[in-house]
């Protein structure tokens, strides 16, 4: 199937389908079974731009809108991550009389709190009407609306022009990423940052990664896609720099041309992409592959647990488990149940295969003889925590970067 890639009209060749997929944060009450929204998941690669992208837009209202339930500041290592980064914005960029920064995707305002305590000018733009207020209780300027050209164009009319703008794990879900980047044009200063990070492509193949590709995450980036399409918009890449967040991210810093040095480290990814091929359709065709036999692998050895008579349990229900379980045929004859924090997933069904939601307590009472870790992002801190688990005798399956039991 080939389609035209969003960012320049080249065209998109399909590498990887995962089929028919639910809204990944539509954890169902069982008497909504039957009522879900499915959409198709399939993603390809642009043969001109190298950009990797879904085949299908999910429309942002399904998403964003006030159903919208994630919430950053959960985290207490991101919290650090965005704290560190608003002190460095306060003392270099935004150091001075007059500033203002603006963040797309502000979400409850775990970047721009430290921001506004910095007594800076500042605007947060997100649609969700929820995670908006719970910023404001922290001081935090939002504007309830999906960034788009429009959007921007109206900020620089009221606000003037912003000398940093701000993105965290946004950029990638907006399939209009052309208008949101004509947008940036219109309400960066002349001299401003456009800062921006997201999970990185090249973590994603190198590691299998294959459950961070759901609905929200329309755009995977490299460096060097990132890099064509700021030139396309008249930007350029000034910098670019590993982050250890979310399972492997990079922060991308762009500028209009000649207004910064480029940093050495631009040059130096896009020379390590082009030797791991990244980029080349042939690599995310071997990646597919790799995924397809993950997804067999995965069923085969939880149809063996079952039928010799051992107990599985699943471990986080993020939005990604959607993909996982629907696209390798998991349901509750597999995985009976799965635990998760998250009180308003309590007593709800996985979206899309069913699998019912229970609390953290419930791993104990008893203990499973295996649990599938869906947050695997998190291994470290959830295998510290449920050390008495792995004590009993507890083993934990892995699915990335393979299927594995440690
Ligand atoms: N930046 C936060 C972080 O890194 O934790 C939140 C990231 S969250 C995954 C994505 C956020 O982007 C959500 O709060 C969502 O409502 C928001 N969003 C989606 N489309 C947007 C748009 N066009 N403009 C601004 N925010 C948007």
């Amino acid at each position: 199937m080939t389609q035209i890639c969003r960012i320049c009209g080249g065209a998109v060749h399909k590498f990887l389908d995962f089929g028919r997929q639910p809204l990944s944060h539509a954890f169902l009450k069982p008497a909504e079974v039957g009522k879900e929204t499915f959409y198709h998941l399939a993603v390809g690669i642009c043969a001109s731009c190298t950009m990797v992208q879904q085949l299908e837009e999910v429309s942002r209202d399904l998403l964003f809108g006030p159903g919208y339930s994630y919430r950053s500041s959960g985290s207490a290592v991101m919290r650090k991550h965005f704290d560190r980064l608003a002190q460095r914005f306060l003392n270099r960029e935004l150091a001075g009389a007059g500033r203002f920064v603006v963040e797309i995707g502000s979400n409850d305002g775990i970047f721009l709190k430290t921001i506004s305590e910095g007594a800076v000018a500042h605007l947060g733009v997100d649609p969700c009407p929820r995670a908006a207020e719970i910023a404001a209780d922290k001081g935090v300027e939002v504007l309830v609306d999906f960034f788009d050209e429009d959007t921007a164009t109206q900020i620089r009319a009221t606000h003037g022009p912003a000398d940093v703008i701000y993105a965290a794990n946004t950029l990638g879900r907006l399939p209009y990423l052309p208008s949101a980047l004509r947008g940036v044009d219109a309400l960066l200063a002349d001299r401003g940052v456009f800062v921006f990070e997201e999970r990185y492509l090249g973590d994603i193949v190198a590691q299998t990664r294959f459950d961070q590709i759901y609905d929200e995450q329309f755009y995977l980036f490299t460096v060097r896609s990132v890099h064509a399409a700021a030139a396309r918009h008249g930007f350029e890449l000034v910098d670019a720099k590993r982050l250890p967040v979310h399972g492997g991210s990079v922060r991308y810093t762009l500028a209009r041309p000649g207004v910064r040095p480029q940093n050495i480290n631009v040059a130096g990814f896009l020379s390590q992409e082009r030797a791991q091929g990244l980029g080349d359709p042939a690599t995310m065709l071997a990646f597919a592959e790799r995924v397809q036999h993950a997804r067999s692998r995965l069923r085969t050895l939880l149809r063996e647990l079952r039928d010799s008579g051992q107990r599985v349990a699943g471990y986080g229900a993020t939005a990604r488990c959607a993909t996982v379980a629907t696209y390798c045929g998991l349901g509750p004859d597999l995985v009976p149940y799965i635990c998760d924090p998250s009180p308003a997933k309590h007593g709800r069904l996985a979206p899309g295969s069913h699998i019912p939601i229970r609390s953290p307590k419930a791993f104990s009472d008893p203990y499973p003889d295996y649990a599938l870790l869906f947050a695997w992002n998190r291994a470290d801190e959830i295998m510290a925590k449920e050390r008495e688990f792995r004590k009993g005798g507890g083993r934990w399956i892995l699915y990335v970067p393979e299927v594995r039991i440690v």
